[in-house]
């Protein structure tokens, strides 16, 4: 594109934090190339973000959608910086380092220096009664069993069975990987959710090696003066709403609200687009993103490339609900001395997993209160709401002593939002982008291609931004 050419017009659909990321860096970057543009953000609700959603209700601060952010993927945390909301960043307590794992009805802290599906510490691992002798033993087999050489993709529960034993898929491992991609790890790909892994796999020969190693060389930075600015997790004093704030107030002027997407076509020409609402205005553009889940985007593109929309409908998304639940603190007897638990479906309770909000986070409960999130996946969309809390009390109540009814109890579904990268993912998404490419003007961008978190979905909407103005 020309600098100084005509004024272009760019149409973004969805208001989630990829369309607004979409949306800022789009006018960021024009400006800076000093291209003239105007920016239509279109969102089918009354609200912008999305999944993000915080409520301050009674003195607490309650997170409906995610909590957090990962700080070491740097999209987010740069964008903070660049809207000048790093200030107000809180990191997770301190004081709490440890999770639990639930196990016969009982939680048991994850011992410490063990990571997601392997020890990286011996004396707690050897200590933990999470774990069997034996399953203990086929676990440090991993230390022996030799790398695999073909670069093929494969389930990630297929690789934490073959290097570490099927105790350690469904103990631990099992409960992690589905409390945070709502879904069964039996599909799921690892070179598109948990590449770290396959490198520690290829570098080290074995999990717990590269643990090891990454132990002590976290122990020789921590000795640097320099020491780590910001904790591992992110969130902000006032909630994750504040990044939505920020950016939908610096691009307040382009985003139109209850505006929902029902059809796109492409100009005959092929040099622009034609969106049109539900009301069946229509709008017109040369530069489009679509800001949304795959599955949605498959629906909407179809009139444009019915291969596209095959491709985009093969990534399955998956349901989840949160349930926030405050106490009065004497009415648990449970310590609370951790961030939270997950649960392995081995034992059979509806609830995957349970956040100590307001313990993780300090500040999110008035004096001698407790707020707990509870996570539960499918099926969800038939359950009435107060079905949902019923059932994260028959699950809490023995786990964690609780000895009276919550104060409130609060509940938010999240239809159709967690996307669910199987194997071969990767394929699907080059397949995707091949496609996406022979469209002039287009970009897709979302939590559906190149990472589930929010610096991926930040990250995946800035780079569709830069590549409108780039073509
Ligand atoms: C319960 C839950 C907890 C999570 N926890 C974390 C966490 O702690 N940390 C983390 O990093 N990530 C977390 N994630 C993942 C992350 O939050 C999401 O992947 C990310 O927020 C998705 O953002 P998005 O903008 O791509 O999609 P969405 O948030 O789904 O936004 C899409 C937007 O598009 C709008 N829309 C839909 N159809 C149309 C249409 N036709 N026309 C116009 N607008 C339309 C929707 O109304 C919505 O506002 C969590 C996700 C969930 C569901």
């Amino acid at each position: 594109m020309p600098e100084n050419s005509d004024r272009k017009r760019a149409i973004v659909i969805g208001g989630g934090i990829t369309g607004l990321a979409a949306c800022y860096r789009l006018q960021r970057e024009a400006a800076q190339r000093n291209i003239q543009i105007d920016v239509t953000l279109l969102e089918a609700t009354g609200r912008v973000g999305g999944v993000i959603q915080t409520e301050h209700r009674d003195d607490f601060l309650i997170e409906h959608g995610p909590d957090a952010f990962i700080s070491t993927k740097p999209a987010a945390k740069a964008l903070c910086e660049e809207l000048g909301i790093a200030d107000q960043f809180v990191g997770t307590n301190p004081k709490v380092r440890q999770s639990f794992v639930t196990r016969n009805g009982t939680l048991h802290p994850v011992p410490e220096g063990f990571y997601m599906m392997a020890p990286g510490s011996l004396k707690p691992f050897l200590k933990t009664p999470l774990f069997s002798w034996h399953g203990k033993l086929r676990m440090a087999m991993d230390l022996f069993i030799p790398r695999r050489e073909r670069d093929i993709d494969e389930a990630v529960a297929h690789f934490v069975r073959r290097r570490l034993g099927t105790e350690a898929f469904t103990r631990i491992a099992q409960p992690m990987i589905g409390g945070i991609y709502t879904s069964d790890a039996e599909n799921l790909s690892l070179k598109s959710t948990f590449p770290r892994f396959l490198e520690m796999e290829k570098t080290h020969g074995s999990i717990i090696k590269a643990l090891r190693a990454q132990r002590k060389q976290a122990a020789a930075t921590s000795q640097d003066t320099s020491g780590a600015r910001y904790s591992l997790f992110l969130s902000f004093k006032s909630g994750m709403q504040t990044l939505v704030d920020a950016l939908a107030e610096t691009v307040s002027s382009s985003i139109r609200l209850n505006a929902p997407v029902e059809q796109i076509q492409q100009n005959t020409d092929g040099t622009g687009w034609q969106v049109s609402l539900a009301t069946g205005e229509p709008l017109n553009s040369e530069l489009l993103c679509i800001a949304l889940p795959a599955v949605q985007t498959g629906a909407l593109i179809e009139s444009v490339s019915s291969p596209l929309a095959t491709k985009l409908r093969t990534i399955p998304y998956a349901s989840s609900a949160t349930v926030n639940l405050a106490f009065r603190r004497p009415d648990i007897t449970h310590p609370l001395d951790g961030m939270g638990f997950v649960v392995p479906a081995t034992e059979n309770l509806s609830i995957i997993g349970c956040s100590f909000s307001s313990i993780k986070f300090e500040n999110r409960a008035p004096e001698e209160h407790v707020l707990l999130r509870a996570f539960i996946g499918e099926p969800i969309s038939k359950r009435a709401e107060s079905d949902l809390i019923q059932l994260c009390q028959t699950d809490l109540t023995p786990l964690l002593g609780i000895k009276e009814m919550p104060r409130f109890a609060t509940v938010n579904k999240h239809t159709q939002a967690m996307a669910q990268y199987q194997v071969g993912h990767q394929e699907v998404v080059n397949d995707i982008e091949r496609l996406t490419s022979k469209l002039q003007g287009l970009a897709l961008a979302g939590n559906g291609y190149h990472g589930i978190g929010i610096p991926d979905c930040i990250r995946s909407g800035e780079t569709a931004a830069i590549s409108l103005l780039d073509a």
